[in-house]
């Protein structure tokens, strides 16, 4: 159906999507399979400018806007959710946090190694004992002389087997009040930068999701990003980004999914007619075919209020919401319409499945969803 996208975004995406169509299709099935992070795809990308899609073109980025982001990340997803996790989390809670909060020094040592694709960044927040309960971190920055000595554990990073800067949501004040978080970027190579075996996930196996720990690691001073004190603020900014990226991303897997079954359903005859013929399959098609339509048009509305710079969060919580439990309901279907063949690693949509299930997760469940937009709601 027409999105009533302008020229400039479907030149967007039809370059993205010829792109992936290119060098992603062809290994996507086999990256899942072995659980291997697709390099030589990502070095392409980067010379593409897809890790700097909203950074400014003289630090080396692509300099698009919102709504293009969101349309290189559905067609990357369409294709590999995997690889489209490492690009939205790259771009979005990585890039994103350190151009709107860092100083100018660190935007022009950190940005154009991450916009180039030569660096990967990583958010990390999640540990043990916190993981909806953000404010619970206990990993701490102490600050001594010109450096802070970091002891962190942080757990379900997203490229973290492969992440060279790292936001690392610490406590630099412990004695003070749960909220007082700050953000320090590490950089792997340090002394006591330890990055943990691989997570065997269920989906997006081609990301190197991975734990991240510091063992009194000395990070300078000057990586503190932003005030002290200011990590959560700048953690809940970088969500509402990241949160149209997951939108973005689940609204991918769902037409990746509906494009799938639209093909097996045409081709796959029971009763001596196609699949489609059978008014219970159009049903299921119809419903898909809504959900994605529906799921896109948030993401691009949550998108357009960022371009005229309009408050988003709200529209970014929703979309988020919505697109991941829509993205979970059409791979449902899309698996049902292929039968016993669904369930095979034979055929996408089972992969497409296993993908959508963690968008429902990450980037704050539904259930913190909820509250968030509840909470936007009561005010
Ligand atoms: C593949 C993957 C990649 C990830 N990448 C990153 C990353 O890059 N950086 C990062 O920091 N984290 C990352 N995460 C972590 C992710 O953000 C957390 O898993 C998520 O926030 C939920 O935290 P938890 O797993 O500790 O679950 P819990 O917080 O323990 O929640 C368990 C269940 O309880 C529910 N629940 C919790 N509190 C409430 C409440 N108050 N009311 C109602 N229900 C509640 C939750 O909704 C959930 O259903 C990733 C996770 C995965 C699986």
């Amino acid at each position: 159906m027409d999105s009533g996208l302008s020229e400039k975004h479907r030149v967007v995406r039809r370059s993205v999507r010829r792109f992936c169509d290119a060098e992603l299709r062809s290994v996507a099935r086999e990256i899942d399979q072995e659980a291997r992070f697709p390099w030589e795809v990502a070095e392409k990308m980067g010379r593409l400018g897809y890790f700097g899609i909203q950074a400014p073109r003289e630090m080396g980025g692509a300099d698009l806007d919102a709504l293009s982001y969101a349309i290189v990340i559905e067609e990357i997803s369409s294709v590999c959710a995997g690889l489209g996790l490492c690009v939205t989390v790259h771009n979005s809670v990585a890039v994103y946090p350190i151009l709107a909060f860092g100083s100018e020094d660190q935007k022009r040592k950190w940005v154009p190694p991450l916009a180039r694709g030569e660096k990967i960044g990583a958010f990390c927040l999640t540990e043990p004992n916190a993981g909806s309960d953000a404010a619970g971190i206990e990993s701490t920055a102490v600050r001594d002389g010109q450096t802070y000595l970091v002891n962190a554990n942080k757990v379900f990073v997203t490229n973290g087997g492969i992440a060279d800067t790292c936001l690392m949501f610490v406590r630099t004040n412990p004695g003070a009040g749960r909220r007082e978080i700050s953000v320090v970027v590490a950089e792997r190579g340090m002394p006591g930068f330890v990055a943990g075996d691989l997570e065997d996930l269920c989906g997006m196996r081609a990301n190197p999701v991975s734990s991240i720990r510091l063992y009194d690691c000395r990070i300078p001073a000057d990586n503190l990003l932003g005030q002290e004190g200011q990590g959560l603020r700048i953690g809940l900014a970088a969500l509402d980004t990241g949160r149209m990226g997951i939108a973005a991303q689940s609204t991918g897997i769902s037409q990746a999914a509906l494009d799938e079954t639209l093909r097996y359903a045409r081709q796959r005859r029971q009763f001596g007619v196609p699949l489609e013929r059978h008014q219970a399959v159009q049903m299921m098609m119809a419903d898909m075919a809504t959900l994605v339509d529906a799921s896109r048009l948030m993401t691009y509305r949550a998108a357009a209020f960022r371009d005229m710079g309009r408050t988003f969060s709200q529209a970014s919580a929703m979309a988020k919401l919505y697109a991941s439990e829509a993205s979970c309901r059409v791979t449902d279907m899309a698996v049902q319409i292929h039968g016993g063949y669904g369930y095979s690693k034979s055929y996408p949509v089972e992969r497409y499945y296993r993908d959508a299930r963690v968008t429902r997760i990450y980037e704050g469940t539904s259930e913190v969803h909820r509250m968030v937009i509840a909470r936007g709601l009561i005010g």
